[in-house]
């Protein structure tokens, strides 16, 4: 090790300039992390690639300037140097230092770090007179030079830098040490890469024009960071998230409050924050901090409804009591994201300030400002979805300055429409990269993949002793759970075991499919496709427990009391299964009924055969039933709620073709699965907790607080009805007693209000919260996690890791290298829980997508399939929300327009706009005319037109117009009335297929995969099935109160 000394210039807190001498040791051995090495350098995992044409090294200015495009996954061999690093974190804060050390860490990402500071050969001491600059560009071009020569020659170095006297410098000093800047760097090793192009020039052009910046102030500055600190310590300001209230985004948001105390009790949990100027720059979702104003200047939330969102021009007349207000005065942390914005047309940007290139687009999202772009695309770019990062925000200016980064597609085509949506809400779905896929086991037909004698010798193998089926959809391919039932000792014991996909066994932690995995933390299922968590040849093959194939599963299995189904004994375990039967849901309960049907396993088998196996079978399914009425019993004792949600089931065929669309049947055998599967993942979760109190992964549901279900209750009363909410048991009853028998519908809304009212079940660690709070209300079980689907759900995987863990502890061996602990456990948790929340709005974004498209070019006032039934479920001050239950839309009915007209009924019901006022009253609202008065009641059945209202930067959404105040009786015009949504899905896909049909080229023969496939290895498949499950729990929300849940 050799001495030096490290002359550093700073600056002191008093803006004096300081000369600070530090010892710096060097070392000749500095690992290269290179795969080419020949000198032995102690590299460890990540390693850049031998076959690569160059390796990259960034100048600290590219590394601060354009990272972005080295974020890129296609650019690979990159080696960031400790200069340039240390540059990132001293010129762009924590932040943009963190996203730097994640791209270092993350294996999938082809990039290294070089501690170019401490290897003997490349550092550089710094020479009198010599700039900072210089110096710094002068050490990365020793490191570079480094890397050549340490790897013999045998790989080109590019420096890349946008110092044009550092490329006349260094550019011919050595031969296969190459100094370039970044465009020609792009332009002559990524040329496809449009991506980096696109990048290159929005960013170099933001910078250019970032000089020009004006000096007037829009705002005031915010507090520096100690200040703030200090007064969130004193009490002085509070600190919150920052939630712009969607239908108000211009004048209302709300700051969501941490940790207040609760001795301040005229709190609420949030403080309004009303107007552009006290929101001070402050965006959706940043962390911020708020001085509240004195009570004199308090204001109330409006409770109009607002003619769709970002509508702010009526909400002054009508507020609520005041609650706390006040004004952002600091920003603690910024979150933003990537946004999808639209260019303003031709006219009104040339009313912009045509000399510069700087445009206003419009976020997508009504929450997010304007965002300025400097571009001279602005006219290329009309019409066309774009994704925006924000880069600043000043206060001498009106709106955050951002740059562009790639085009999505045109606005209102579908493909477009749909990237917006994943786009939006953080979900990335690129195709499974190679290196992946290489981790996959093989299953070919030349290579069929086989079960492992080792693995054969270490599982308990059931293949021959239990007769395993599942039960499925018609056409499901990712089977993840089997189930097997049987008798022992001799009658007296009831065997129930539940067999799962052993995922684990294929995934291990910590290996690039893990890592994908856990990112995508699910599987995502829009209205026409799904985007699988797992590459196809797990979830579709190997991890599913198909039928007639051995098959690696977890298990649990119960020995249970035949008599009173005590439980005797549980197992847990790995195992090897063969599923005899790959039954559907129709099939079995046909079976259940007697019903003579043919079973595809047993066709190919004598008569006789067929008899005995076919009454095994029917044996085993009505020991199953037994089992689940009983198990579904035991947890109705314990006040378990039946919600409402799926309204119609997609039946799919073979090839996963929707062939029907079956209203709700509930079949007895769909409930015996599911309880069954209630069952293993909370006995799972009772193994795991015990074993693990500290580090478990569970899953709770928080029981709702009282005053969300004053709606339902308020509501149900009005219809004579009693609805009690004390309790889980309570609510479950008295929704059960609320049958209106001329009117079924009743009871579906009030279930629905229900819903909304409900917590969201949530992941999380039970080492965070204490064991009391482990209770999941939906369930009334004390303890849950989710065990039974590892191919489409991240949580399971942890959770069979877990288990594998508390087995092999009880075997005697140590658990612990693998474990995670708690509060790994609890961000893991909070991670998974904020990709299925993005993943069930995007559900529900696409869904409304497919509603718009389908009634986009019909005339309301015409088009039988636009006139509907709805009933009344709220009362607002200028209208109602109504359900459509033919389609499942809710949505406004305004009585009250904006030239002041109200809706009055003629003597047929008819309705027309007509000079006149409204008014509202606890349970109807009356609009009074020339005509005379209409009225209208909560609960009322309503004939409605549907149409769009079409927005040019937002998506479009669906506008109910009162038509009639009588119910209307649905005619023959429009396709069966009760096929409902996905009906509009089904016809929507049809049209958008046969457009991209019809564009392709007629002589090429449709390829067997399709285009998904192809692009992502994954599978695209409308499995609606899928999708309406997971409507159970996805809380239908409500126009107006998502700002509250
Ligand atoms: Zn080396």
């Amino acid at each position: 090790m050799i001495k030096t000394d490290k002359i550093l210039h700073l600056k002191s807190s008093r803006g004096r300039k300081v000369r600070v001498v530090r010892e710096h040791y060097v070392r000749e051995r500095v690992p290269c992390f290179s795969a080419l090495c020949l000198d032995g350098c102690d590299n460890g995992d990540k390693v850049l690639p031998k076959d690569l044409t160059h390796y990259v090294v960034p100048d600290v200015g590219v590394v601060v300037d354009y990272l972005e495009i080295l974020e890129l996954r296609e650019v690979q061999g990159i080696v960031f140097t400790q200069t340039a690093c240390q540059a990132v974190q001293r010129s762009k804060g924590r932040r943009q230092y963190n996203r730097l050390r994640n791209l270092l860490k993350d294996p999938r990402h082809d990039c290294v770090l070089f501690a170019n500071e401490f290897q003997e050969f490349s550092y550089c001491q710094r020479e009198k007179g010599e700039s900072q600059e210089k110096w710094l560009t002068r050490c990365v071009h020793a490191a570079a030079v480094w890397y050549y020569n340490h790897l013999a020659g045998m790989m080109d170095v590019v420096m890349i830098t946008e110092d044009q006297d550092a490329i006349a410098q260094y550019g011919n000093l050595y031969s296969g040490v190459y100094v370039i800047s970044v465009q020609d760097y792009l332009q002559n090793f990524w040329s496809e890469l449009q991506p980096a192009h696109e990048l290159y020039s929005s960013i170099s052009q933001s910078l250019q024009e970032k000089e020009s910046e004006g000096t007037e102030r829009e705002f005031t500055d915010h507090l520096p960071a100690e200040v703030l600190a200090s007064g969130i310590k004193s009490g002085r300001y509070i600190q919150g998230m920052l939630n712009v209230n969607k239908h108000r985004a211009l004048t209302e948001a709300w700051v969501q409050t941490m940790g207040l105390s609760d001795k301040n009790t005229e709190l609420s949990s949030e403080v309004l924050v009303y107007g552009n100027k006290n929101r001070n720059r402050a965006v959706h979702g940043d962390i911020v901090v708020v001085e509240l104003f004195p009570k004199t200047e308090w204001r109330g939330k409006a409770s109009v409804l607002t003619e769709g969102p970002g509508d702010d021009k009526n909400g002054e007349d009508s507020q609520s009591k005041p609650v706390a207000t006040g004004r952002i005065v600091g920003i603690l942390q910024r979150n933003w994201r990537d946004y999808v914005v639209t260019f303003p047309s031709r006219e009104s940007s040339q009313s912009q300030s045509r000399n510069s290139q700087r445009i206003l687009t419009v976020p997508w999202d009504y929450r997010i400002p304007k965002i300025r772009i400097s571009t001279q695309q602005a006219d290329a770019l009309q019409d066309h979805r774009v994704v925006v990062r924000i880069d600043s925000w000043e206060s001498t200016s009106l709106y955050p300055n951002g740059h562009s980064v790639r085009v999505l597609g045109l606005a209102g085509e579908l493909e477009t429409e749909i990237q917006t949506i994943l786009l939006e809400n953080c979900i990335h779905v690129a195709a499974f990269s190679d290196a992946q896929l290489r981790e996959m086991p093989v299953n070919s037909p030349e290579k069929p993949w086989r079960v492992d004698p080792a693995q054969v010798a270490e599982r308990r193998d059931l293949r021959e002793s239990h007769m395993v089926f599942s039960i499925d959809p018609a056409g499901c391919e990712d089977v993840d759970d089997t189930l097997s039932v049987r008798r022992l000792g001799g009658g007296k014991v009831l065997e129930l075991g539940v067999h799962i996909a052993d995922v684990t066994h294929f995934v291990s932690e910590g290996s690039l499919t893990d890592l994908e995995a856990r990112a995508r933390a699910t599987t995502c299922y829009l209205a026409d496709r799904r985007y699988d968590m797992l590459p196809a040849v797990l979830s579709a093959d190997l991890c599913s427990l198909l039928g007639g194939v051995d098959r690696y599963a977890m298990s649990v299995l119960w020995e249970l009391d035949a008599h009173t189904l005590a439980v005797n004994k549980v197992w847990y375990g790995r195992t090897i299964i063969r599923s005899s039967y790959q039954l559907h849901y129709e099939l079995a309960q046909a079976l259940l009924n007697g019903v003579q049907t043919e079973v595809p396993e047993l066709s190919h088998l004598s008569p006789h055969e067929k008899d005995d196996k076919l009454v095994q079978l029917i044996q085993a399914l009505e020991m199953l039933t037994y089992v689940a009425r009983h198990l579904r019993v035991q947890r109705d004792q314990g006040g378990a709620l039946e919600l409402e949600g799926v309204e119609v089931r997609a039946q799919l065929d073979n090839d996963k073709n929707i062939t029907a669309l079956v209203p709700r049947q509930p079949l007895e055998i769909h409930e015996t699965v599911a309880e069954c599967m209630i069952y293993a993942n909370h006995w799972v979760a009772v193994k795991m907790q015990e074993t693990f109190p500290h580090q478990a992964l569970l899953r709770h549901h928080p029981p709702p607080r009282q005053e969300f279900f004053s709606q339902l209750v308020d509501s149900a009363k009005s219809k004579g009805f009693t609805i009690n909410t004390r309790s889980n048991k309570a609510l479950a009853d008295s929704l059960d007693q609320a049958v209106d028998p001329q009117d079924p519908l009743l009871n579906k809304l009030l279930r629905m209000m229900a819903t909304q009212a409900m917590s969201q079940a949530l992941y999380f660690s039970t080492g965070a919260i204490s064991q009391d709070q482990y209770y999941h209300y939906g369930l009334a079980l004390d303890r849950y996690t989710h065990f039974t689907s590892p191919i489409r759900r991240y949580a399971d995987i942890v959770v069979h890791r877990l288990l594998s863990a508390a087995i092999n502890m009880e075997k005697g061996q140590s658990a612990a290298k693998i474990l995670l602990v708690n509060k790994e456990v609890e961000e893991l948790a909070h991670h998974i829980n904020q990709k299925n929340r993005a993943a069930q709005q995007a559900q529900r974004l696409s869904t409304d997508l497919f509603q718009c498209l389908y009634f986009k070019d019909r005339d309301p006032h015409t088009d039988q399939c636009c006139i509907a039934d709805a009933v009344i479920y709220a009362i607002r001050d200028n209208g109602v929300l109504a359900f459509v239950p033919q389609y499942g839309v809710k949505g406004p009915v305004y009585l009250k327009n904006r030239e002041g007209k109200v809706v009055s009924a003629g003597q047929d019901g008819r309705c027309e706009w007509q000079s006149g006022s409204v008014r509202r009253y606890p349970n109807h609202i009356a609009t009074t005319s020339a005509a005379g008065t209409t009225t209208l009641t909560l609960f009322q059945h309503i004939t409605v037109g549907i149409s769009v209202q079409s927005s040019r930067s937002h998506a479009d959404s669906l506008i109910l117009e009162l038509l009639n105040n009588k119910p209307h009786r649905s005619s023959e015009h429009c396709q069966a009335p009760t096929q409902g949504r996905n009906q509009l899905v089904q016809e929507v896909v049809r049209l958008a297929e046969e457009a991209s049909q019809q564009a392709q080229e007629k002589a090429t023969r449709r390829p067997k995969l399709s285009k998904q496939e192809r692009e992502f290895c994954q599978s695209k498949s409308p499995n609606l099935y899928l999708l309406l499950e997971e409507i159970r729990e996805l809380a239908l929300m409500d126009l107006e109160c998502e700002n509250t849940t």
